[in-house]
């Protein structure tokens, strides 16, 4: 089944003949629904899963997210005319590298930091986040931007999943703010429209206005945009793609392959469970991302919240 190319602004104008419905180009999160949903999803991935202790330590961090979402709520408030000024430029208006962040981000880490259970953790996450309580403002800003440009040092990978998680749960509340009107998808079609991250993973729809639409979601602000079916996402090729998937699964998740790139990116499918989620399945299908990369391809850029031993994570 092949789509339509969605039009290449975030203004859509309406079908162009009757009868044929467009997906809608951009969709925001609603902070307080995405990371409870996500965490509810890890719960009930987690129960029987080989990595079920890790899978419940994710679905706490991201209970922990909801709480700093819904209470503190932290976020940047963008004027419209930052916001035209960033789409006119075909820039992403909360540029994850060039957006200046509240303070309220690094007050959402500590509170998420008091929200993690650490009695069951291993003794270097414990003490990672007891190293991350007691920094001051200017390096906990300096781990975040190593962070959000890529350059992490390997000394700070143990703090990477709480950093990452906090600033999750910032970007996701500061797009939630913004006018869905006002924004534009990006002409590099595999950039999120709100913070030019990477997507953490596609989610092809089985109900709303357009079933069949992927849909990829934003691995840092969580806003979902739409990106045509047929094509790499990485190299734009439509030659070499393939789908596979573990023999014998439910066939919520596949693994959209590109001969021509050597790349995959995850696909999730709608269809055969209303409840997948693309945060929660990426996470609890990491056996699908072993399998892949045995067959030598790379993933399209890493879920941020296992950077920890990551091939981006360079040494001091
Ligand atoms: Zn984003
Ligand atoms: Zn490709």
């Amino acid at each position: 089944m092949k789509q339509a190319e969605a039009p290449p602004s975030g203004k859509w104008t309406g079908p162009s003949h009757a009868g044929v419905k467009a997906p809608d180009p951009i969709l925001l999160a609603d902070p307080a629904k995405r990371f409870a949903a996500t965490a509810q999803r890890l719960k009930h991935l987690a129960a029987g899963h080989p990595m079920e202790a890790w899978l419940r330590f994710m679905a706490a961090l991201a209970y922990a997210q909801h709480v700093v979402a819904t209470t503190l709520a932290p976020a940047a408030v963008l004027t419209s005319t930052m916001v035209a000024q960033a789409t006119e430029a075909r820039l992403p208006p909360l540029a994850a590298d060039g957006h200046r962040r509240e303070s309220s981000w690094r007050e959402g880490l500590l509170l998420l930091l008091d929200h993690i259970d650490s009695s069951e953790l291993p003794p270097a996450a414990v003490e990672a986040i007891e190293q991350l309580r007691h920094r001051d403002a200017a390096t906990l800003d300096t781990l975040a931007d190593h962070f959000l440009r890529g350059v992490l040092a390997a000394s700070d990978a143990g703090a990477a999943v709480f950093v990452a998680a906090a600033l999750q749960v910032y970007f996701t509340g500061s797009a939630a703010r913004l006018q869905i009107d006002d924004l534009r998808l990006l002409e590099e079609r595999a950039l999120c429209p709100c913070c030019g991250s990477p997507s953490v993973s596609g989610l092809v729809t089985a109900s709303g206005i357009t079933p069949g639409t992927r849909y990829l979601y934003c691995s840092l602000c969580s806003t979902a945009w739409n990106h045509v079916r047929a094509v790499c996402i990485t190299c734009g090729g439509t030659r070499e793609l393939f789908l596979q998937g573990i023999e014998g699964d439910a066939g919520v998740v596949k693994a959209e392959t590109c001969g021509e790139c050597h790349t995959y990116a995850k696909r999730l499918y709608q269809v055969h469970d209303m409840q997948v989620d693309p945060y929660a399945d990426d996470l609890a299908s990491l056996g699908l991302d072993i399998l892949i990369a045995e067959a030598g391809f790379a993933r399209h850029a890493q879920n941020p919240l296992l950077l920890v031993g990551d091939s981006e994570v360079v040494a001091e």
